[in-house]
């Protein structure tokens, strides 16, 4: 059994990024594992029993609704990550998880502070499909193929860690050349799509992680098929390098 603390279903769904806890579901059934998905909505508590956290996508009207609560959860959040809880943030979760957000509208909204990053909202929206290269573990790398549709303009620290080099796309500012940011077991994207169903490897590092959280034990997992999530990953992928570069 896994469980997972999905925040804010009802606020943060943008692009059906609901999608991606369907892919973990199925993807953990099919190694024999049951997810457990509770929805978090304001005030719920998070305790630590969560093995993995699921925050999706929003427009900064859905963002200010939630952000004073999720702001408020940062020591929860922060313990569960250093506990090595899996953690997969999306787009305007993302940015919520960093410090903070200033939104189109000028307004500050506050952060959990997962992850060390500050977003603040451009004139230009950043849209397309992107290609990123990952390596988040060292000599193992891998691709990522999304979507992007965001303001927000995210500077990560110097000594964070990216996600991974844009490969074509905006990334997480249009300039750095970096997308996302991870810490830990903890992954923030803007790449909405929904994310999961063409990057099964990234549901599957997340699930193993969650279950090492769970049994104290890194699963192996067998590998599955796969050739419908390979096909989308190669049109998305193709379509992100037909797109060409940044600005
Ligand atoms: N409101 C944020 C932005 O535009 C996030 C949007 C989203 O989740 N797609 O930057």
């Amino acid at each position: 059994m896994i469980r997972v603390a999905h925040l804010y279903p009802d606020y943060l769904n943008i692009y059906a990024d609901r999608g991606n806890i369907a892919v973990l579901d199925r993807r953990a059934a099919w190694r024999g594992l049951t997810l457990e998905v509770t929805p978090l909505g304001v005030g719920a508590p998070l305790t630590s029993e969560y093995d993995l956290v699921y925050v999706g996508g929003g427009q900064d009207r859905e963002q200010a609704l939630i952000a004073p609560d999720l702001a408020s959860r940062a020591e929860p959040l922060a313990e569960l990550v250093r506990t090595g809880a899996a953690v997969l943030a999306v787009c305007g979760g993302y940015q919520l998880l960093g410090r903070g957000y200033r939104d189109v509208a000028g307004e500050d909204l506050p952060g959990a502070g997962v992850f060390p990053l500050v977003t603040v909202a451009g004139e230009r929206r950043m849209i397309g499909d992107v290609l990123l290269e990952c390596e988040l573990d060292a000599g193992e790398k891998r691709t990522v193929a999304g979507f992007e549709n965001h303001a927000g303009r995210t500077v990560l620290d110097d000594t964070a860690e990216p996600l991974g080099r844009v490969v074509a796309g905006f990334g997480n500012d249009g300039e750095s050349g970096y997308e996302g940011c991870r810490v830990g077991n903890a992954v923030g994207t803007y790449l909405h799509g929904p994310l999961l169903p063409r990057n099964p490897w990234l549901a599957d590092w997340l699930l193993m992680r969650a279950v090492e959280h769970r049994t104290g034990e890194r699963p192996v997992f067998d590998a599955l098929p796969d050739e419908l999530e390979r096909a989308a990953h190669a049109v998305s992928a193709d379509r992100a390098r037909a797109r060409g570069g940044r600005f």
